[in-house]
């Protein structure tokens, strides 16, 4: 903060408080610029409106049926472990609409899944037999290079 004598005008330097010059008692500068400018209250409140939203939530849709408990899930793997009725059960499962919305989720990615296992071990098993009936070829006609 800059001050001037008042008397001749001579910068005072920091902290003086008689002007070294004239020895006039120095004074704080005028009013207006020495408290400094803060903006009115109302400004600031109406600037930083934290006032609570009172609307519907829609982040969490729950549906109607409750959600399937432990003992559902259970029910549901050990049915699908069945080899025919549980693939069937799937089936219907995962193209029904009508049954609990994790039952319906649950049955379709069982469903993937065994499509997927099911395609791998035909594949297995064709690559299997495709090389067992190459060295039974070989051996039933080149019987001395083995
Ligand atoms: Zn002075």
């Amino acid at each position: 903060m800059l001050i001037f004598c008042k008397e001749c005008g001579l910068l005072l330097p920091a902290g003086k408080t008689v002007c070294p010059r004239c020895g006039a008692p120095a004074s704080l500068p005028s009013a207006p610029s020495a408290t400094p400018a803060r903006p009115p209250l109302y400004e600031t409140a109406a600037s930083s409106p934290k006032a609570p939203v009172n609307g519907p939530r829609y982040d969490s849709p729950r549906p109607e049926k409750g959600p399937m408990g432990l003992s559902g899930y259970f029910g549901s793997l050990i049915l699908f472990a069945i080899p025919v009725v549980g693939l069937i059960f799937m089936l219907i499962w995962s193209i029904s609409e009508r049954v609990r919305p994790e039952r319906h989720r649950l049955a379709q990615a069982y469903l993937i899944r065994t499509v997927i296992f099911s395609a791998l071990l035909l594949v297995a098993a064709l690559v299997f037999s495709a090389v067992m009936s190459q060295i039974a070829y070989r051996m039933m006609y080149y019987p001395f290079y083995y």
